[in-house]
């Protein structure tokens, strides 16, 4: 009997370690990050991206979250809208996605250091005589639905349109379909790169400073850690600012 007791028990063990090296360890090995890939220099489309066609600066980021911790990064790509829905039904582990830290979307997740400081800036034509935000109170502004550009303008009280990509609201200004563009400081340096005959209007009286920081479900203070142990070397050791500088200059 007593013999029969302890094989049970070393085989319980056996069996609950065997079920944990299973699902604890499938469960572990990737990092599933919900980005939106449409908002270059932090995360594009590419032939030869980083993680698969998926690159940029976060997606850089990711990677290297994941292989600190002996794992994979996988992305999921969708629209911006969605991510942080996706992050609170567990589609997603992480959302890494030039998101900047608003007290209201903190109600929803929690979110790591950050790791990049932006701002809004006007996109307008070269020859347009918008030099302020001030300026823009007669005008149609186009804007990303759901980014924090579409927040200032709406907190401004703009005439403004809500695009679902940045590069629909570029191309409205192109066309002359809206007077200017409102959006994040390094993707429109990009934009401004691409598209001939175009400029950015800085008004930083107006428009503060916002930071960039992964999201992950509230609570996840596990994976939030191994989050902020990487970013935070990556901040000390300057792979972030190496990254900035790659990818602003990269065509
Ligand atoms: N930083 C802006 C925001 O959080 C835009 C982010 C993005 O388009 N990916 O709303």
């Amino acid at each position: 009997m007593k013999k029969l007791g302890k094989l049970m028990a070393a085989m319980l063990v056996i069996a609950l370690t065997a079920g944990c090296l299973t699902a604890c360890g499938s469960s572990s090995k990737s990092i599933v990050f919900g980005t939106n890939a449409e908002f270059p220099p932090f995360e594009f489309v590419s032939a030869n991206g980083v993680i698969g066609e998926y690159d940029g600066i976060d997606m850089a980021i990711a990677k290297e979250i994941a292989e600190k911790n002996g794992m994979t990064a996988e992305i999921s790509n969708m629209e911006f809208d969605s991510l942080l829905v996706a992050l609170q039904n567990g589609q997603v582990d992480a959302v890494i996605a030039g998101m900047t830290v608003t007290d209201e979307r903190a109600e929803s997740v929690d979110f790591s250091t950050s790791y990049y400081v932006a701002t809004q800036v006007i996109i307008v034509k070269e020859d347009s005589d918008i030099a302020s935000a001030d300026d823009l109170s007669d005008k149609l502004v186009a804007v990303v639905q759901g980014y924090t550009g579409e927040t200032a303008v709406n907190e401004l009280g703009l005439n403004y349109e809500s695009f679902k990509k940045g590069t629909e609201c570029v191309l409205e200004l192109v066309n002359g379909k809206c007077d200017a563009v409102v959006i994040d400081s390094a993707t429109a340096t990009k934009y401004v790169s691409d598209n001939a005959g175009l400029k950015i209007v800085e008004d930083e009286a107006v428009f503060g400073s916002e930071e960039y920081a992964i999201a992950v479900k509230k609570g996840n203070t596990e994976l939030l850690n191994k989050i902020n142990k990487a970013i935070e070397e990556m901040l000390a050791n300057g792979t972030i600012a190496e990254l900035g500088d790659k990818y602003s200059t990269a065509e």
